[in-house]
């Protein structure tokens, strides 16, 4: 007897880490499955500090804003049969996610001691091919070979909708339309302006702003990043911009190093793309990087150098639970004014 035969299982999702890439992939496939999924709501300081009570000090503050992110899942729904923690292996031959990734049913099971049960999707195409990751997932819930390679292929299909949407329209705005749930309703806020309005418009500078999706479009840990920018007339653009064909070519570090962090490859990839062909498209570029990241901070390194060597003007920004607003603004706010005045002088 399938869980279709059953009863309808509840799913829950924690709003956190690669949600912001994958969570078009994840609610397409569990909903085909008939399963009910719930979102945890967008982050808020209390899941912050929550995540931050229970986490190791010393993780970076995606995996603390996760714990956050699990705890309010079952506070909010007590009900659900599973959580769904996916483990993200590989998904290129030659690459590794960061091992955060890998760990991470785990780091959740043992750091928060929990009774509900976790159900992780393992993609590890060093091991099985996508299909055959979609087979076991299926085998937990009852569900047939066939059956799991069309909630794969439907999941497939509906993943590159989102990012052909997502690549002209507002990419929070899109994610947030996968949780239906009223009471996560977020209100605009409105943001300062910070340019006059008699000049608004007319120095317009254009940043690229670079990072992984969890840090980029978390709006709460970065403080409304592209809104701010966005007030302060600038075109942003992201990692979601770059026309995928960019994506496929193999990235060289030097002779002895090969980029093989895969998160960190798409960044890299990104940046040669606007250090070449879209070099005349920006001015600026602004590195969002979470604090005690590794990956980060070994490609952060070459990030700056390159950009300087191109004279691109280059910011980073380090991510933690402690980041003030404050602080934030006035940096951003200096910066894109140095550029303002040499773009426009
Ligand atoms: S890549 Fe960095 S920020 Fe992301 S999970 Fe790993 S350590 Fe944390």
């Amino acid at each position: 007897m399938n869980q279709t035969e059953k009863h309808r299982l509840k799913i829950g999702i924690p709003r956190a880490l690669y949600f912001y890439k994958y969570g078009p992939f994840w609610t397409a496939f569990l909903e085909f499955l008939n399963c009910d999924v719930k979102i945890s709501g967008p982050t808020t300081s209390v899941i912050v500090e929550e995540g931050t009570k229970d986490a190791n000090s010393e993780l970076c503050i995606p995996i603390k804003i996760y714990f956050g992110h699990v705890k309010n899942l079952l506070s909010e729904f007590p009900d659900l049969d599973y959580i769904f923690i996916p483990r993200y292996v590989s998904s290129h031959k030659e690459q590794f996610f960061c091992p955060k990734f890998l760990i991470l049913p785990e780091a959740v099971k043992y750091g928060l001691k929990f009774d509900t049960p976790i159900i992780t999707l393992e993609i590890n195409v060093k091991k099985n091919s996508e299909h055959e990751s979609a087979i076991n997932f299926g085998k937990i819930l009852g569900y047939n070979q066939e059956t799991m390679i069309k909630a794969w292929d439907y999941a497939n299909q509906k993943f590159e909708e989102f990012q052909d949407k997502a690549y002209e329209g507002d990419y929070i705005e899109l994610l947030d339309e996968l949780d239906t749930n009223p009471k996560h309703k977020r209100k605009k806020k409105k943001l300062k302006q910070f340019i006059p309005e008699a000049i608004r418009g007319k120095f317009m500078v254009n940043i690229l702003v670079l990072g992984h999706s969890y840090n980029v479009y978390e709006t709460h840990i970065n403080r409304d990043l592209i809104g701010r920018l966005e007030a302060m007339d600038c075109n942003v653009t992201t990692i979601e911009k770059l026309p995928k064909s960019e994506f496929s070519e193999k990235i060289t570090i030097n002779e002895q190093y090969h980029q093989y962090w895969q998160s960190e490859d798409e960044i890299l990839k990104t940046a040669r793309y606007y250090l070449r062909d879209g070099k005349n498209t920006i001015d600026g570029v602004i590195f969002l990087i979470s604090f005690a990241c590794g990956p980060d901070s070994l490609i952060q390194e070459i990030v700056m150098r390159d950009m300087k060597k191109r004279k691109i003007s280059y910011l980073d920004l380090v991510l933690d639970e402690h980041s003030g607003e404050s602080g934030l603004i006035t940096r951003i706010e200096s910066f894109t004014d140095m550029i303002r005045r040499k773009k426009y002088n």
